[in-house]
C-alpha cells in the first residue's frame, strides 16, 4: 500500500471521534462447529477507506520465534462490501499479503475465509489442534490486519460458536456469552491473538487459587473423559506453583491466568506463552502415567515464567509492532533459556519435581553438552539467532549441528549466574533478587517492557557487582567445546555415570519413545522400528561406521528390540560382543562395535566437604501446606 493511503488508514482506525469509535472497531466471528473436520469458518468485518487496501495475515507468530503463521491453510478467501465482491490479489513477495480496492462509498468491508486447521506439517500451533472432541483456537490463525497498522493499535471484538454440547474456555476478556457462543470486549489485536480458546466436549476447569488478588485456573481438554478425574494429590501442586512463582516475582501482569492444557494423542505436543495463560499440550495419559507426568512436569511452570520472562520484558528484537516484521532471537538465551531455568526451579519449588527428579533432569543437561561436537563450531548465540531454521531441524547429527540449545544449555548457563551471585554475596543475594528486580513490581494488567543485552547485565550488576559482559561473552558468544559446568559445582554437585538410569532419564525416554544409549556407545535409537535417530560423532557407534537413518535389525545374532540392545550395552563390561546387524537404505551391514564399558547413565552425585547450594535453590519459598 503507498504510504499515503496507509496513513488515511492508520487515522481511520487510531483517531475516530468518541462517538465513532464503535464504527472503527473490526469485528471476527469464528465457528468452530466443524473443527473436529479440520475446518474452521471465520469472518472478519473491517472499517476501511476507497481506495488501495493492503491485508496481512499473521506470519511471525508471538514465542513460536519463526515465520509459522499457517498460510497454507488460509483458504476460501472472499472480500466484499455490500452486495460487491472485491477482487484481490496475493502479493508477488509476501505470501502473506493481499491487495485489494475498496470501492468508492464503502466505510467497510467484510472478508470470509477458512482455515483448514493442523492438516499441514506446521510447527506449534500450525501443527495439528483439533481432534473429534476438542480444538484450539489460535486467533492469529483466523484473522487479518492492514498493513502499516501496530497490533495495539488495532481495535477489534471478536465473538465464536464452539460444537453443541461443548465447552470452552480462555482468557480472552468476554462480554457475553452463552454455552456454545461468546462475544468477548473490544480488545486490541495483540491481546486478541495473545488470548487463545481452549474448547472441547470433555473440559474442565480446576480452580487454582486467588494469588495477590488474581484467580488462577487449570482447564482442561481430553479425548476420553476419565482423564479429567486429576487427582487432588496432582493439583495440590500446580496451586503451589501459583504461589510459587508469584512469590519469586513479587507481582504479576496478567488479569487472570489461565493454564489450556490439552490431554490428547491426537494434537502436536508443545506448550506456547501467552501473557494470561498458556497453551499446554501433553499426551493424553499424562496425569495417569508417572514416566509421562514427570517428563512433562516443568511445561506448565516453564510456560507461566513466560508471562515475566518473555511477555511482560520481552527482547527489544522479539517486541514487535505487527505479525509481519521478523523477529531476532538473538537473546533468546534470556527469552528462553532463563524461563528454562526457572521453569525447572519452580517445577520443584511446587513439588512438581521431587528433587531427585529435577537433579536427574540436571545431570542430564550436564551429559547432553559435554557430549556435544558441535559446540566446537557454532556459539549458544548462534543457535539462539538461528532459532528461526533450528525449530524444525531433525534429530540426525543434532551433537554435531546443535539444535535449539538456547533451551536447555541455558539452564546450565542460568544456574552458574545464580551460583555466582550467590559467591559473590556471600549468600545473601541471588538469582531471585535479579528475577524480582527486572519481572517484579508494580502489579498490573499486560503489557510490554523490551529489554536490551545491556539491560540484563545491567540489572545484574545491580544485585552482585560484577563483570558479566565479559562472563555472557565467555559463555554465550565463544564456540568452545566445553559447556559451563561453573554452577553445577559451585552447588555442590558433579556428574557420575553409574549403569543404572534415574527416574527421569527413564521417563524422558518413554516420552520420547527411544534407547537413549547416548553417553554408552554414542547413540539413540527409535524404540518401534530400530532407527538409528542420532549418532555422536567420535562415539564408539560412530567409530564402529553407524550413521543416522541406519535401522537397527539384530543384536548378536537375535532380532533387536529395546531389551537386548540395553543388555548386550550393560553386559560389554564383562567383555560381551555388540555384534550388530544394520539396514542402511537397501543394503545390510555387520557392524561389530569395539566398546567395553557398560551402561553409563548420567547422574548427579555431592560433592565432599561442599556446601550444597543446589538444595537451597530448589527449596519451596512459600509453605508446601495449602493455603488456608
Ligand atoms: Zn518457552
Amino acid at each position: 500500500m503507498p504510504p499515503l493511503s496507509r496513513l488515511v488508514l492508520l487515522l481511520v482506525l487510531l483517531a475516530a471521534a468518541p462517538g465513532q469509535v464503535q464504527a472503527q472497531v473490526a469485528h471476527l466471528d469464528v465457528d468452530l462447529r466443524e473443527a473436529p473436520r479440520r475446518i474452521i469458518h471465520a469472518k472478519l468485518v473491517l472499517p476501511a477507506q476507497p481506495g488501495p487496501l493492503t491485508l496481512l495475515y499473521p506470519k511471525w507468530i508471538p514465542g513460536e520465534h519463526e515465520p509459522s503463521g499457517p498460510i497454507r491453510d488460509f483458504v476460501n478467501l472472499r472480500f466484499t462490501a455490500g452486495s460487491r465482491e472485491i477482487p484481490w490479489q496475493r502479493d508477488d513477495e509476501e505470501m502473506f499479503a493481499f491487495h485489494l480496492q475498496v470501492p468508492s462509498g464503502v466505510s467497510e468491508i467484510e472478508a470470509t475465509y477458512d482455515v483448514l486447521s493442523g492438516v499441514g506439517e506446521g510447527n506449534f500451533s500450525a501443527g495439528s489442534s483439533v481432534t473429534p472432541n476438542l480444538a484450539i483456537l489460535s486467533w492469529n490463525q483466523v484473522v487479518l490486519y492492514p498493513e502499516g497498522v501496530a497490533s495495539d493499535d488495532m481495535q477489534i471484538q471478536a465473538s465464536g460458536r464452539v460444537a453443541e454440547g461443548w465447552k470452552w474456555a480462555t482468557a480472552l476478556p468476554i462480554a457475553r456469552s452463552t454455552g456454545t457462543t461468546f462475544e468477548s470486549e473490544r480488545v486490541s489485536l495483540t491481546t486478541l491473538v495473545d488470548s487463545p480458546v481452549l474448547t472441547g466436549r470433555y473440559l474442565k476447569a480446576f480452580p487454582l487459587g486467588r494469588v495477590d488478588g488474581v484467580d488462577h485456573e487449570l482447564d482442561v481438554a481430553t479425548d476420553d473423559e476419565s482423564m479429567l478425574d486429576v487427582p487432588d494429590s496432582i493439583i495440590v501442586h500446580y496451586r503451589r506453583l501459583v504461589r510459587e512463582a508469584n512469590a519469586l516475582f513479587g507481582a504479576h501482569h496478567y488479569r487472570r491466568y489461565h493454564f489450556l492444557l490439552t490431554l490428547s494423542e491426537n494434537v502436536d505436543h508443545f506448550g506456547l506463552e501467552h501473557h494470561e495463560s498458556s497453551d499446554d499440550r501433553v499426551p493424553e495419559r499424562t496425569f495417569v502415567d508417572n514416566s509421562l507426568r514427570v517428563a512433562n512436569a516443568d511445561l506448565l511452570s516453564h510456560e507461566m515464567t513466560h508471562s515475566w520472562n518473555g511477555k511482560y520484558r520481552r527482547p527489544a528484537g522479539l517486541a514487535t509492532p505487527d505479525y509481519e516484521k521478523p523477529m531476532h532471537g538473538s537473546l533468546l538465551w534470556v527469552y528462553e533459556g532463563l524461563t528454562e531455568y526457572y521453569g525447572w526451579v519452580l517445577a520443584t519449588r511446587a513439588g512438581l519435581f521431587t528433587p531427585d527428579q529435577a537433579r536427574g533432569e540436571l545431570a542430564r543437561d550436564v551429559a547432553v553438552f559435554s557430549a556435544r561436537p558441535g559446540r566446537d563450531w557454532r556459539s549458544l548465540y548462534d543457535t539462539a539467532v538461528a532459532a528461526q531454521i533450528l525449530y524444525s531441524s531433525p534429530t540426525a547429527w543434532s551433537t554435531l549441528r546443535r539444535g535449539t540449545d538456547f533451551y536447555d544449555e541455558s539452564t546450565l548457563l542460568w544456574l552458574e549466574v545464580d551460583t555466582k551471585i550467590r559467591q559473590l554475596t556471600h549468600g545473601s543475594r541471588s538469582l531471585d533478587d535479579y528475577a524480582r528486580t527486572f519481572y517484579g513490581p508494580p502489579s498490573g494488567a499486560p503489557k510490554v517492557i523490551p529489554y536490551t543485552r545491556e539491560d540484563v547485565e545491567r540489572a545484574l550488576n545491580q544485585v552482585a557487582p560484577y563483570d558479566w559482559k565479559s562472563f555472557f561473552v565467555a559463555r554465550v558468544d565463544s564456540a568452545t567445546v566445553a559447556p559451563p559446568l561453573g554452577g553445577v559445582t559451585a552447588s555442590g554437585w558433579k556428574i557420575a555415570y553409574p549403569d543404572s538410569s534415574t527416574e527421569y532419564y527413564d521417563a524422558i525416554e518413554t516420552l520420547n519413545e527411544e534407547t537413549d544409549l547416548r553417553f554408552s556407545l554414542g547413540m539413540r535409537v527409535a524404540s518401534d522400528e530400530g532407527k538409528i535417530s542420532d549418532v555422536i560423532p567420535g562415539s564408539p557407534a560412530a567409530k564402529a561406521g553407524l550413521a543416522p537413518e541406519m535401522e537397527l535389525v539384530a543384536v548378536n545374532g537375535r532380532a533387536w528390540n529395546d531389551d537386548r540392545l540395553k543388555d548386550a550395552v550393560k553386559r560389554s563390561a564383562k567383555g560381551g560382543a555388540l555384534d550388530l546387524l544394520v539396514k542402511n537404505d537397501e543394503f545390510f551391514r555387520d557392524v561389530k562395535i569395539d566398546y567395553k564399558g557398560g551402561a553409563r547413565y548420567p547422574e548427579l552425585v555431592r560433592i565432599k566437604g561442599s556446601s550444597d547450594v543446589l538444595s537451597k535453590i530448589l527449596a519451596p519459598r512459600t509453605s508446601t501446606s495449602p493455603p488456608r
